[in-house]
């Protein structure tokens, strides 16, 4: 029997407050596998569900948010059914999350090296010497003097935070790393920058990371696969071989259309129109106010996430009634 995936999420759905009481779902039949060592990015418009997947994952979805069904499992193992206690020794050790903005992650009182001594300490590793050897090495993995361990984060710039987060990330050595990004907080010469590092450092150290970012084309480079999210819904999830290509749902390629070229002079064309309000989507595909291929069917029915090529698994998915149809779009 082959082993179970780093990571399975099947049918997620996540909303603010319940939907049977006025709440509204952000995020609705998410399904994926992610590989050991896999590096997988998730590209969506502002308010497309990204942080809400992410959070509700890894268990730690602020209220009024709720996850109100399907399964995640991490290497086979249950996330939804853990405990507190379960959930404290698995983050850090075996998952942990950089969130989009770093100061959330770190705490104004501790300095950087309080940080790290109180996670290496929270899950037994060695004695203060030890940790404070091992906070000195994950300072410098992300490019940061150790002087600055007695420093609190407010002193620190934007990008610097974004780092010290990382580092405390790989603390434990996880052999999931997730990132939210950091473009809210930094600009993306700097998110760019984190990045390249991360996959630099997984190179090293072979963890899968899961990673959120508006820019494709930074996805088209660092990442072996990317999801692309509408409205809480999963579109496409496709190798970047794929993308480069030109992807296979009408949004991936509105997307893609929509990426400023360095090396062509094909001018981007954004997708006209908006995505829908969560609380008042339209009927069937969410997409079809704004899909240039929309027929009566996408009108009334929803498509479902599924394999486009039944022979290579789940590698390649998408969410279009008409994506075997549609010739692949050209977008050099
Ligand atoms: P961004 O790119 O701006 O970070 P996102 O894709 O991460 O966006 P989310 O933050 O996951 O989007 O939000 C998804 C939807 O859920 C949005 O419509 C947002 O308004 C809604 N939402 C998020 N947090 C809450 C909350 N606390 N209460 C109610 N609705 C919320
Ligand atoms: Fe467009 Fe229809 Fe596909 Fe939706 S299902 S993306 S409306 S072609
Ligand atoms: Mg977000």
């Amino acid at each position: 029997m082959s082993a179970p995936p780093l990571l399975r999420v099947r049918d997620l759905c996540v909303a603010y407050g319940h939907p049977a009481r006025g709440g509204v779902e952000a995020v609705h039949g998410l399904s994926f596998d992610l590989e050991p060592g896999e590096i997988v990015g998730l590209v969506g418009e502002s308010g497309s569900g990204k942080s809400t997947a992410l959070m509700a994952m890894l268990r730690v979805l602020p209220p009024p948010g709720l996850i109100t069904g399907g399964r995640v499992l991490h290497r086979g193992r249950d996330v939804l059914a853990m405990s507190e206690e379960e959930l404290r020794a698995w983050r850090w050790s075996e998952v942990s999350l950089v969130p989009q903005s770093a100061l959330n992650a770190l705490n104004p009182m501790l300095t950087v090296g309080q940080h790290f001594g109180d996670t290496l300490r929270a899950h037994g590793v060695g004695d203060r010497a030890e940790r404070g050897r091992r906070a000195t090495e994950l300072l410098r993995l992300v490019d940061i003097d150790p002087t600055h361990l007695d420093s609190h984060p407010h002193t620190l710039s934007g990008g610097m935070r974004q780092r010290v987060a990382l580092a405390l990330a790989l603390a434990l050595d996880p052999g999931l790393v997730v990132l939210d990004e950091p473009t809210t907080a930094l600009d993306v010469v700097v998110e760019r920058e984190i990045l390249q590092r991360v996959v630099h450092l997984q190179r090293e150290r072979g963890f899968a990371v899961l990673f959120i970012t508006h820019d494709l084309s930074l996805l088209l480079e660092l990442a072996d696969r990317v999801g692309v999210l509408y409205s809480g819904r999963l579109a496409e999830l496709a190798p970047v071989e794929v993308l480069r290509q030109g992807g296979r749902h009408p949004y991936t390629q509105g997307l893609l259309a929509a990426m400023p070229q360095a090396f062509s002079d094909r001018q981007p064309v954004s997708i006209p129109g908006a995505p829908p309000r969560l609380g008042d989507p339209p009927p069937g595909c969410r997409f079809h106010p704004r899909c240039p291929h929309a027929e009566a069917r996408c009108k009334q029915e929803e498509p479902r996430t599924r394999p486009l090529d039944r022979g290579q698994g789940t590698a390649h998915l998408v969410a279009c009634h008409l994506a075997e149809s549609l010739p692949p779009a050209v977008i050099a």
